[in-house]
């Protein structure tokens, strides 16, 4: 490639807040029926005041610490002006130059991008354009609804990197609660910036080159195609000696191409200028540090220590911080095996609970479409069953079957051991009545097998495994078999 694609993000973030940005109307992104949560404010009727929001700011303000920012002393709200028929008062509730957060960064890999600013805005409203009508509607349910943007520096170098930033910001986001940030509902937006530059190897001295944004990407996988697409045109446009315009384009899902929507504002088209009518905000190093106190563990953090705490191998490490709900349930399924077996075995029964809950368990929640918080197997029974199957008290195929149970019926598995009569034969001679019923039912298979055909050895532990319903260990049935065939 001739060019370097230089990429910078800008993310919006509607935050999930009681009410409204600058009213007291409910906030709610799932609300189906139009117009249902408005009132004189969030409609601009003449002579209403907005009122800030705290619970925005200060939710605001935690990312910001999330994500490393400076957190301004002193932040203002201004007026971006633009019309739309979704937005009531012909301008929107912005910042400009006083944001409440800059100068951050995420890690994306081994590589830190950096974040210019995060901010706090006012969503619009949402138009309805009914098919085949002549007329738009316009739903203001959305309109006032607190959304953060945050803008990222030009440094992310292709769209897989896009894509991982956006993945983890989001995860970042769930983890301090302060929005569910589900992109097919909206709720987080990306859009991106993406230039070429011509690859030079004084890096210094390599000028960006003209960028185009691209709006409303509503998927990662989205994200991640929107970019290569463009990067590939805007190579051909360069190849062609053509100047790439700068522009603003949407994403087409059907042709899988970018398309040209319209030319970009520049910023002072906007006339941004202080909101009069909402003071600007300060803020002391104690109260910045009250909100950084109620920061959880961050997913980084989390797996640096678990990957410690547990033995963790990366990709399973991952996976329990991706998926927070099952890792926060594997920690405590540690923390009752450690109180419940001695430390030597710790370590063993780690790696089982590991196991189950990363195959067996995940398999049913997929299937059973449960959400990981609402199964119904306690800590506790998933412990015990780990116990069992780690000292040997039934079997890893009657483990799964016993499992499954826990998983239908929120059972624990000493009960349904009991109930089904699954535990371990430990009887030999009991073992060995088994295995001469099924010799003598099988003379074919024996005869094989005296003939040296393995498979015939394979058949018979079959039978008896059914016979049994796999209660015997299958390793010591097999010696009993060949034993009982060579005497
Ligand atoms: P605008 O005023 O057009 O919104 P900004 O300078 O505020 O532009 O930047 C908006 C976003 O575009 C940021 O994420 C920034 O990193 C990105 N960006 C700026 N210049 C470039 C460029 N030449 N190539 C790619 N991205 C860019
Ligand atoms: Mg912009
Ligand atoms: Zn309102």
């Amino acid at each position: 490639m001739k060019y370097q694609p230089v990429i910078g993000l800008e993310v919006h973030v509607e935050l999930k807040t009681k009410s409204k940005m600058f009213c007291s109307c409910q906030n709610d992104s799932l609300e189906k029926r139009p117009n249902i949560n408005i009132c004189p404010v969030c409609l601009a009727h003449p002579g209403t005041l907005p009122v800030i929001n705290n619970e925005a700011v200060r939710k605001v303000i935690k990312a910001g610490l999330a994500l490393s920012c400076k957190i301004s002393k002193l932040a203002k709200f201004d007026r971006k002006s633009y019309f739309y028929p979704d937005i009531p008062k012909g301008y929107q509730i912005s910042q400009y130059d006083m944001p409440f957060c800059e100068s951050g960064f995420l890690k994306v890999g081994d590589r830190k991008i950096e974040i210019t600013r995060i901010h706090l805005e006012e969503d619009t409203g949402r138009l309805i354009h009914p098919k085949g009508e002549n007329y738009s509607l316009v739903d203001f349910n959305r309109a006032g609804v607190p959304l953060m943007e945050l803008v990222t520096e030009p440094q992310i170098t292709s769209a897989t990197e896009a894509k991982e930033f956006a993945q983890k910001l989001q995860l970042i986001i769930r983890y301090i609660n302060i929005s569910d940030a589900n992109m097919e509902a909206g709720q987080m937006r990306v859009e991106a910036n993406i230039s070429l530059s011509k690859v030079s190897s004084d890096s210094e001295n390599s000028k960006l080159g003209t960028k185009v944004e691209i709006k409303n990407l509503n998927s990662f996988k989205v994200v991640e195609k929107a970019i290569n697409y463009e990067i590939k045109r805007q190579a051909k446009v360069l190849d062609n000696s053509e100047e790439v315009v700068q522009e603003t384009r949407g994403w087409d899902e059907l042709k899988e191409s970018t398309f040209s929507q319209r030319k970009k504002e520049k910023a002072h088209d906007y006339r941004y200028f202080p909101e009069p009518d909402l003071p600007p905000l300060s803020f002391t190093d104690e109260q910045i540090a009250i909100i950084k106190r109620e920061l959880p563990e961050l997913p980084e953090a989390k797996k640096e220590r678990i990957i410690k705490e547990y033995e963790l191998n990366e990709k399973n490490a991952t996976f329990f911080v991706q998926n927070k709900e099952l890792g926060e349930y594997f920690e405590k399924v540690i923390s009752e095996l450690a109180a419940d077996s001695p430390s030597e075995d710790l370590k063993k029964l780690t790696s089982i609970a590991t196991n189950y809950i990363l195959t067996d368990l995940q398999g049913m929640l997929k299937e059973s479409k449960l959400i990981e918080k609402d199964f119904p197997i306690t800590p506790e029974n998933f412990a015990e069953l780990v116990i069992l199957v780690g000292t040997k008290k039934i079997l890893s195929n009657v483990a799964k079957r016993v499992l499954l149970e826990m998983f239908q019926t929120g059972a624990d598995p000493s009960h349904i051991i009991e109930e089904k009569g699954l535990s371990e034969m430990k009887d030999g001679e009991e073992i060995l009545n088994i295995v001469k019923e099924i010799l003598l039912k099988n003379e074919k298979a024996v005869s094989d097998f005296k003939e040296g055909k393995q498979n015939a050895l394979q058949f018979l532990l079959g039978q008896v495994m059914a016979k049994t319903k796999g209660r015997v260990n299958p390793n010591e049935a097999r010696k009993i078999i060949e034993k009982e065939i060579n005497n």
